[in-house]
Formats: structure tokens, sequence, C-alpha cells
């Protein structure tokens, strides 16, 4: 037997122990966390799910709604912040109608007169938006979560049933909703879908960005960049006239990256009509696409980029024109235009406009989307 002294056997001892304990940190950072978020109303438990990156990156998901509740990137000089508005408790969630964070569906954004004929059937949803349907319930239900982490990331699969009929629409379909966080600073979010009956579907999220932080003042500093040549004119309603109207000469030309701020109180009839930016841009390109670069946004102050790729053909830019002292995470309260929202879409109103590319979904076809939300800094 090898003859150690006292104190070389209690330093191997020592560094076997380290080793060990940090082997089981690693472990612990490599796997996503779960933590109770309470229950719902109606007694269904609702959990939020951690998910972290090497670089510092950490997005909390709940499957209340599939709703992002935080997003904490770091600036450019490593100072990290949460870029994305949000409740402290289930409560706020489930009471607010913001849909702040939120997996957003059946039907992103509105329907005119919550209305629409398929196949000669005639569909009536819910008035939730004067005489419109807007965004529909998907942000109120309890989704069943699985953690899916791979080499790409850790990431969180969440699944839901919308039976049919719910909320007046057609088909069963079951939706799911991937969460990946990779090491690339990216927020990917995978839907699919499938239909028994022929339907429409418009899926997105609905995050509300403040790039320097959340609650930390508006952000008409913070500039937009959007691959759109034309964009959706709406009327008094915010639904779409069927124009597609060429940016050029408008406050609506953000093909070269612009402050929010820098044209959003112009005296233009459209900026009038969506209290600011409220519009759906028509991405540049193919609809039917790979993932494209729709839209960037800079912080120039805490040097924080977000670039948006998509495989949707519009985006809504809206500028949180009806924020209006909402309660939010870490005492904030967040004013109007304390935040932006950039939602992969469909085009709003797309099954009364022949027009617009088709929402449908019919049986035998898997409905696919993705969007990422990247993060870096300049
Ligand atoms: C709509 C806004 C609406 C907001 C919250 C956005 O997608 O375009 O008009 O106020 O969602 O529902």
């Amino acid at each position: 037997m090898v003859r150690m002294p006292v104190v070389t056997k209690l330093m191997l001892v020592v560094s076997i122990a380290t080793i060990f304990v940090s082997g089981l940190q690693a472990e612990a950072k490599s796997k996503m966390q779960k933590k109770s978020f309470g229950k719902t109303e109606d007694g269904q438990p609702v959990d939020l799910y951690i998910l972290t990156n090497k670089n510092g990156m950490e997005s909390t998901i709940t499957n209340y709604g599939g709703t992002v509740v935080s997003l904490i990137v770091p600036d450019r000089n490593g100072k990290r912040d949460d870029v994305v508005l949000g409740y402290d408790n289930l409560a706020g969630y489930a009471t607010g109608k913001a849909y702040i964070g939120a997996t957003v569906g059946r039907y992103a954004n509105r329907i005119a007169h919550a209305t629409f004929t398929l196949d000669g059937t005639t569909y009536t949803m819910a008035k939730n938006d004067g005489d419109n349907h807007l965004h529909g319930g998907f942000n109120k239900r309890v989704w069943t979560a699985k953690d899916v982490s791979s080499s790409a990331g850790q990431a969180l699969e969440l699944t839901y049933l919308s039976k049919d009929g719910e909320e007046g629409f057609p088909g069963n379909l079951p939706v799911k909703v991937v969460y990946t966080l990779t090491d690339q600073n990216e927020l990917r979010i995978d839907y699919s879908a499938t239909t028994d009956k022929d339907t429409i579907l418009n899926l997105t999220n609905h995050a509300y960005f403040n790039l320097a932080g959340q609650g930390n003042g508006d952000i008409l500093q913070q500039q937009v960049m959007i691959q759109a040549d034309r964009f959706t004119p709406i009327d008094a309603t915010s639904i779409p006239t069927g124009e597609l109207r060429n940016v050029k000469g408008t406050p609506f030309d953000f093909t070269k990256t612009t402050a929010i701020g820098a044209r959003i109180d112009q005296d233009d009839q459209q900026l009038k009509l969506g209290r600011g930016y409220d519009h759906n841009f028509v991405l540049n390109g193919d609809t039917m696409r790979a993932l494209f670069l729709a839209a960037q946004a800079y912080d120039p102050h805490s040097g924080r980029l977000l670039e948006v790729f998509t495989t949707e053909p519009g985006i809504q830019l809206y500028t949180g024109n009806f924020l209006d002292g909402i309660h939010g995470k870490d005492g904030k309260v967040y004013n109007r235009r304390y935040a932006f929202c950039l939602e992969t879409q469909h085009f709003p109103d797309s099954p009364n406009h022949p027009n617009f590319p088709s929402a449908e979904l019919k049986p035998g076809q898997h409905f696919q989307s993705t969007t990422v939300y990247k993060f870096s800094t300049k």
C-alpha cells in the first residue's frame, strides 16, 4: 500500500469531493428546472420551466397559455436583464387581457365580424374585440408539458387538444409548441398541428419586448428593421382593407433601421387608426419559405440586438399602444409604448381575403411553422 502523509490524504479527499460536487452542479445546470406556479381557479396545477444556455441566457416558460414569462439576456457589458413583460403570478396571466408572452390561437389577430365561410359553411366565433374576434383563448388553457431537451438545447414541448367547435372553430386540433433555448442565443419556437376537418389556423407568440429591460421606460428610441416592402392598411376596427400598400414614402418604411418613435406620432391616417403601429407587414420573398430574417430590433443603450426569423408570410409590429398601467413583474408598471411586439403570422382576417396567403388546414396536412428570436450585442 502507498503510504501518504495525512495532509496529502486530506487534500486528495477534498479534491475528489470537489470533482464530485462540481459534477453534480454541471448535471444540475444542464437540466431544465421546474417549479410550481400554483393552481388555476378550477384546481389545475401549473408549472414554470426554466431553460438556460451556456452564455447566461435564461427563459422561464409556463404551461399556462404556453407563455414566455421571462427572457434574461446579457447586454454589451454582460449585464443581464429580463427583456420581456410579464406577471409575477398566475393570477396576472389568468386575468390579464393583453396576451402578454402567450401562445396565441386558434387565430392570431383579428377576424372581421367574428365570422368566416369555409367549404360553404359559415362559422361564428366570440366577439371579443368590438364586433371582431381577436387572438382566441389558447393563452388561458393549461398545456401538457414535456422536457424534450437535446443537443440543440434545453427544450420544452407543450401540447393541447383544441376540440371540434371550441370557440366556434371546426375540427379537433392537436397543437404542439416546442420552445428551444440554443447556445446560439436563440429562443426557437416550433409550432405543429393537425386537424380532422377543414379549418383555419394562425399561431403566434405574443412576447412584449423591451430590449432595455422590462418596465424600463418606453421603446421609442429602440430601432426596428422589417424586410417588408408592403403592409396591410387597416380600417377603423383594425381589420385589413385587403390592400397591400407600398411602404415607400410612408412611416411604415422600416426597410432601413429606424427608431420606433421617429415617425410614430406623424399625421398619418394609418398611424391614427392603430394609435401607433399595430399593422401587419407583408414579408418580402416567398410565402412558402425556409426560415427568413423578417425583422431586427436594436437598443442603442444596452447594445442588445434581436433578430426575428420566421417561416410565416407576415409580421405584426405592435408598439404597445394599448398598455395602460399594467402592474407587471418586480413591481414594474407597463405604460403606453413600454414594449413592442413582433408577431410572426398569417395576415389578419385572411379567411375573408382570398388575395391573402391561405390560413386553411385540411385533414392529412401537417401544419408546421417556426419562429426564432435570436439575441446578440453590438
Ligand atoms: C393586436 C393589438 C392588440 C394586442 C393585444 C396585437 O396583436 O394587433 O391590436 O391590442 O395584440 O391583444
